[in-house]
């Protein structure tokens, strides 16, 4: 008998949207219940957001819970071994690492909760979120209520131009935008250029095998 082989089947599960949507809040209520059945749980969250405390996850609607931080994905390991539900967020934080952490996770038979952003200030997929999605048994997209129209929600608006991809920042720098509300900012105060969904150059074309 393999003495390794997990009793029960773990899973993927993840939550993402933008900032706003209740991304965090969904994390913690199903670690909460986890908690109130007396599962063992384990909760991360990246060192890059101390935001609101080292110790915590905290909503923006200040729901919280007790966490842990990592710098990178693979320090979960060494905090993983004895959980059987381990909650991560800020996932698009967490590098390129992260899915396989997780999956392995998965295939020692625990329960992995991921919640980040699945788009990036400008709309485009923000890694390593994508990756997730796709080996995910279960998957939530969460919406905001767009501040200018009050529709749904899906994208996350930065309102400064400078800084790269990842400014930490709250109320004011970031806010919840419909597709069409969206812009994303330009350094010289031009007219704000609509969203492109990728960086990389366009796929070469499928090849048929004969
Ligand atoms: P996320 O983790 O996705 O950033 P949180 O779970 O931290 O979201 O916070 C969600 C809460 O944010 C909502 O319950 C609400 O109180 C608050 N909130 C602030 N702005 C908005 C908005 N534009 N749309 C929806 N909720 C908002
Ligand atoms: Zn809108």
């Amino acid at each position: 008998m393999n003495e390794t082989r997990p009793t029960k089947s773990g899973w993927i599960e993840v939550v993402v949207g933008p900032m706003y949507s209740g991304k965090t809040e969904e994390l913690i209520r199903r670690l909460r219940r986890a908690q109130i059945a007396r599962q063992k749980v384990e909760i991360f969250k990246p060192a890059i957001d101390t935001r609101y405390g080292a110790d915590h996850i905290v909503s923006h609607s200040e729901h919280r819970i007790p966490s842990r931080l990592v710098a990178t994905a693979t320090d979960i390991l060494a905090f993983a071994h004895e959980a059987e539900v381990i909650g991560i967020d800020e996932g698009q934080f967490l590098g390129g690492e992260l899915p396989r952490v997780v999956n392995d996770l998965a295939d020692a038979g625990k329960r992995i909760i991921v919640a980040g952003l699945d788009q990036d200030y400008r709309g485009v997929p923000f890694e390593p979120m994508p990756q997730l999605l796709a080996i995910a048994e279960y998957i939530t997209k969460t919406l905001a209520i767009c501040v200018v129209c009050g529709e749904p929600a899906s994208r996350t608006q930065r309102n400064r131009a400078e800084g790269g991809r990842v400014v930490v920042g709250g109320a004011g720098l970031y806010e919840a935008r419909c597709r069409r509300c969206h812009t994303v900012p330009t350094e010289d105060g031009a007219p704000a250029a609509k969203t492109t969904v990728s960086e990389e150059p366009a796929a070469p074309p499928v090849q048929e095998i004969a």
